[in-house]
This record gives C-alpha cells, sequence and structure tokens, in this order.
C-alpha cells in the first residue's frame, strides 16, 4: 500500500491510551483504571472538538505524566542513584514527523518536550542536559528534579526492592483524527533501580513508538532492551500491512517480543481506519479507548 492511500476520505475518530505493561495487580487498581479513564477522555475532548491526533495524544499522555501512579513525568520510577530519568517520544503519521527525548531531568511533561522536538523538523531525538536547555529555549516548563519523585517510589528506591522485581508503568496513546492523521506517544520512568544515562524504547522512534497515517499508530510498553531489540513498535505496522487486522497485529507482535526478542511487554495499536488492537504478555495492562458510539471509555483490565 502507498503511504497516502489510506487517508484519502475523513474518518471516525479513535483514540487508546496504556499505563503501562507492568502495573501490579495488587495496588491500586481502581486508581489506574479512574487514570487511564480520565487520560482517554482528555485526548477524545480534544479529538471530538475537531482537534489533530498529534494534540489528542500529548494531552492524554500528559495527564498520565502528572498522574503519580503511572511511571511517566511525577511518580517515575527511580534511578539506582535515586533521581529521576524520564524517556518520552512522539510521532505525527502523515509526514513521518517525530521527536524524541531522553535520559530528561526535571521536566514534568517530556512528551510536550518531545513535541518541542518534532517541531524543529530537524533533530529527532536529544538526550540528557541538551534535552533540558532545550526545553528552556523553547518555553517548556522546567521543574524542580526532587518534585518528580513520589513518596511511593521513594520507598521503593529504599527498600532496595527494584532491582529484584522492576516496576513498570510507561504511559503512552494513540490517536486517529478526522482528517485521517494517525499519531502516537509514549513517556516513561524507564525500568526502575536503572543506571543513569540509560535509555529504553520510549525513546527510540520505530521501538516504542511508530504512527504511519496509512497504516497506523503504535505505543509500546515492557522490556525496554528486548523491544529495542526487536524494533517493535514498526513491526507491529509491518504484521498490520500483512493481515489487515488491529487485534492479530497486536497480538503476533508481543508473540515476537516474547519469542525473538526475550523479553514481556505490550502495546497499543489504531489502523488507519480506527480499529484498535492491544496485547500483553504481562500480568496487566491498563488499557482505555474511545470511539464517538461510546458515551464513556471503554476500560479493559
Ligand atoms: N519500556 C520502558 C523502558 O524500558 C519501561 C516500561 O514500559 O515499563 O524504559
Amino acid at each position: 500500500m502507498a503511504r497516502q492511500e489510506g487517508r484519502a476520505t475523513a474518518r471516525v475518530p479513535a483514540l487508546i491510551v496504556h499505563g503501562g505493561a507492568g502495573a501490579d495487580p495488587a495496588e491500586g487498581r481502581a486508581e489506574l483504571r479512574e487514570g487511564v479513564r480520565v487520560a482517554a477522555a482528555a485526548g477524545w475532548g480534544v479529538l471530538a472538538g475537531g482537534g489533530s491526533a498529534v494534540d489528542a495524544v500529548e494531552a492524554a499522555v500528559r495527564v498520565l505524566e502528572d498522574h503519580p501512579g503511572f511511571n511517566a513525568g511525577r511518580g517515575s520510577v527511580l534511578t539506582s542513584a535515586g533521581t529521576v530519568e524520564t524517556d518520552a517520544s512522539i510521532m505525527e503519521g502523515d509526514r513521518l514527523s517525530c521527536g524524541a527525548v531522553a535520559a530528561v531531568a526535571g521536566v514534568a511533561n517530556p512528551v510536550t518536550l518531545a513535541r518541542r522536538v518534532m517541531e524543529t523538523g530537524r533533530v529527532v531525538l536529544l538526550a540528557g542536559d541538551g534535552a533540558r536547555r532545550f526545553a528552556l529555549a523553547t518555553g517548556v516548563p522546567e521543574c524542580d528534579p526532587a518534585s518528580l519523585i513520589t513518596e511511593r517510589q521513594l520507598a521503593r528506591w529504599r527498600e532496595r526492592t527494584q532491582a529484584a522485581e522492576p516496576v513498570r508503568g510507561t504511559v503512552g496513546a494513540v490517536a486517529l483524527d478526522r482528517a485521517g492523521t494517525v499519531a502516537a506517544a509514549t513517556s516513561t520512568g524507564g525500568t526502575a533501580g536503572k543506571l543513569p544515562g540509560r535509555v529504553g524504547d520510549s525513546a527510540l522512534i520505530g521501538c516504542g513508538t511508530y504512527a504511519d497515517s496509512s497504516l497506523g499508530g503504535v505505543s509500546c510498553t515492557g522490556s525496554g532492551e528486548a523491544i529495542i531489540r526487536v524494533v517493535l513498535a514498526r513491526r507491529a505496522l509491518d504484521f498490520l500491512k500483512e493481515a489487515d487486522d488491529a487485534a492479530y497485529a497486536a497480538r503476533v507482535a508481543v508473540d515476537l517480543l516474547v519469542e525473538e526478542g526475550r523479553g514481556d511487554g505490550g502495546l497499543i495499536l489504531i489502523d488507519w481506519r480506527g480499529h484498535i488492537g492491544h496485547a500483553t504478555s504481562t500480568p496487566l495492562m491498563p488499557v482505555a479507548w474511545m470511539f464517538p458510539a461510546l458515551a464513556e471509555p471503554c476500560i479493559a483490565f
């Protein structure tokens, strides 16, 4: 299929969000449900008002970054040094425009910083201190890095349970707007107890995030190194191209992650017609989605 074919006519919008494949089922299930519901509603508000898929995924991911119960923005897991370093990426599928930030400290909404990087049109990925300086230059608010550390994550870090049992809860969103544009975004604090400077899949286009409006969009979560090994987000769209079935593409992509990538995780996906797919190899991945026919976001977990 040529890239532009899927965009000839107006589309019925759709949006899906996830709250990470490593969410702990024993802990705060209701809180996670409410979190993904509010995020889906925020993204949907943008689409329903005629807004763009990029605005919708940014809005949805910002809600989850601000929520202390998810591993992104405030509430991120801590590095081995007890600090927060976040990764995020965003992609718009018409022109394959994309932007990402990696190992950034002191930015509460890394997805917005990733969007600013995308908007430069010249750079795709900015890391570390350079990303933080770029935030200053482009008016993305900085914050005290300590303000992103929650009591819950600090207690985990102090107990040193993180190294033995990685806690994950990355967030992401994929949307299709009325103009037929697909966008995807992912944001994370990474893996608990990670080495400072470690960058995971969520900052890497094609691995944690991908969007092509002629095919669809994907946001991944799970073992970042395994996701990188199999270039999971882009591979999921290849499966979609072969089978033209969103649910199937999500499932076989997760199988690929487990079998070839030797890791665990999940992903959400929307195809160019607005069909959704989601799958995970872990016990729990909070997911919520919206279509015009639904009065409230549908929550699956
Ligand atoms: N994929 C993220 C990372 O490795 C973690 C996660 O999704 O929970 O940084």
